[in-house]
C-alpha cells in the first residue's frame, strides 16, 4: 500500500509500505479520510520520543471496513485500543489504561495510509447525516467534549452560567468552544495568536475571537472556565491569569514544558486546575451522535487534499501558512 511515513525530523515521505495483515480478531479498514493533529506535527518535528522514525503518522481517520460481516460499513476509528479489563476500563475509564495503545505510536502503525487493521470495538459506524470527511474530525472533538464534559463536572456552577475562555484555535480548540456552546455557555472567547486561524474561528462564528499578544486581548479576572488548548508557558499564563477566584482552567494541549504555571494564584484563589487526555469510548460516541445532529455546527473549517500531498500539507502547517482548523488528508 501507499503510506505517508515520517523518516526523520521534518521528513514525511509518501511511500510504499507493507500491507497490514489482520491478526487476533482485528478488521481491515480502508481509510477515507485522514486529519493531521497538532501531535503529529510536535513527532514530525522530531519531539516526540514516543514516535520514532520510520512510522506511518495519523490517528484522526474514518473508513470503510473492508471484510466480515459489517463489510462496506463507513466507520470512524477510535484509535485508543485499550486492554478492556482493567479497573480503568472497567470503570469506563479506557483513556487511562496502562496498556492502552494508540495508532501511529509503535507498535501500532497510524493512519496515514491506504489501510489500517483495528478491533472490531474500536469501530464507530457513521450515522446518517454525517459524512466520512467530517467524521474524521470526530477525534479532535471527542477530546474537546470531554474537556468540556471535565469543565462542567468541576464548576461549581452550571454551563450555563459560565463565562468560557478557549486558548487556540486549532481543530480541539474549536471543538472546545463549540462543546461548550453545546453545553450552554452564554459566551464563548477564542484567543489565537495566528492571524489566519483567527479569521477561520470568526467565520465559524462560535463565539468572540480575539488575539491574546494585543493589549485587551484576554482581560485578567474574568473567565469561570478555561481550556487551554494550546499547552505551553505563554497559554498557561494566560489561563492562571484570566480564570477567576473559584474557576476552572481544563489544560488539554500538550506542547512542551511545565512553565506558567502560577501554583501560588492557583492556590490562594481555589483555582481548580485539571488536566484532561483524549476521551472515553462514550465521549467518543456522543460525539460522533453530537457531530450528526448538528450540535456541534457545520463542521466546515477544515481543508482537504490527497495522501499524496501530503509533504506539503506538513511543510505549510509548519510554515504556519494554513488558515483551516485542520487539514484532513484523503488517500487515493
Ligand atoms: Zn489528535
Ligand atoms: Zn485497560
Amino acid at each position: 500500500m501507499k503510506a505517508l511515513v515520517y523518516t526523520g525530523p521534518k521528513q514525511v515521505e509518501y511511500l510504499d509500505f507493507k500491507d497490514p495483515s489482520p491478526t487476533n480478531g482485528e478488521l481491515l479498514v480502508k481509510i477515507t479520510n485522514v486529519g493531521i493533529c497538532g501531535s503529529d506535527m510536535h513527532a514530525y518535528l522530531g519531539h516526540d520520543d514516543r514516535r520514532p522514525a520510520p512510522l506511518i503518522l495519523g490517528h484522526e481517520a474514518s473508513g470503510i471496513i473492508e471484510e466480515g460481516e459489517k463489510k462496506g460499513e463507513s466507520v470512524v476509528i477510535n484509535p485508543l485500543v485499550s486492554c478492556g479489563e482493567c479497573h480503568y476500563c472497567l470503570d469506563g475509564r479506557s483513556n487511562l489504561c496502562p496498556k492502552r495503545q494508540i495508532i501511529s505510536m509503535p507498535p501500532r502503525q497510524g493512519a496515514f495510509a491506504e489501510y489500517i487493521t483495528m478491533p472490531p470495538k474500536n469501530l464507530i459506524p457513521i450515522p446518517e447525516g454525517l459524512t466520512t470527511t467530517k467524521a474524521a474530525l470526530a477525534e479532535p472533538l471527542a477530546t474537546a467534549w470531554h474537556a468540556v464534559l471535565t469543565a462542567s463536572r468541576h464548576s461549581h456552577r452550571p454551563l450555563s452560567e459560565t463565562k468560557g475562555l478557549v486558548i487556540g484555535a486549532g481543530a480541539v480548540g474549536l471543538g472546545s468552544a463549540l462543546s461548550l456552546k453545546a453545553f450552554g455557555c452564554k459566551e464563548v472567547s477564542i484567543a489565537e495568536t495566528n492571524k489566519l486561524r483567527r479569521k477561520t474561528a470568526e467565520k465559524a462564528e462560535i463565539g468572540i475571537v480575539v488575539d491574546p499578544t494585543h493589549e485587551g486581548g484576554i482581560n485578567d479576572d474574568t473567565m469561570d472556565v478555561v481550556i487551554d488548548a494550546v499547552g505551553c508557558k505563554e497559554s498557561r499564563i494566560a489561563a492562571v491569569k484570566s480564570a477567576k477566584p473559584g474557576s476552572v482552567i481544563v489544560h488539554v494541549g500538550l506542547l512542551d514544558g511545565v512553565d506558567g504555571f502560577d501554583a501560588r494564584r492557583i492556590t490562594l484563589q481555589e483555582i481548580v486546575f485539571v488536566g484532561v487526555y483524549t476521551y472515553t469510548m462514550m465521549d467518543f460516541r456522543q460525539t460522533v451522535s453530537a457531530m450528526a445532529e448538528g450540535k456541534l455546527g457545520a463542521l466546515d473549517w477544515f481543508e482537504e487534499c490527497s495522501l499524496e500531498e501530503g509533504t506539503k500539507a506538513f511543510s505549510n502547517l509548519f510554515n504556519g501558512n494554513t488558515a483551516a482548523a485542520k487539514i484532513v488528508l484523503k488517500p487515493n
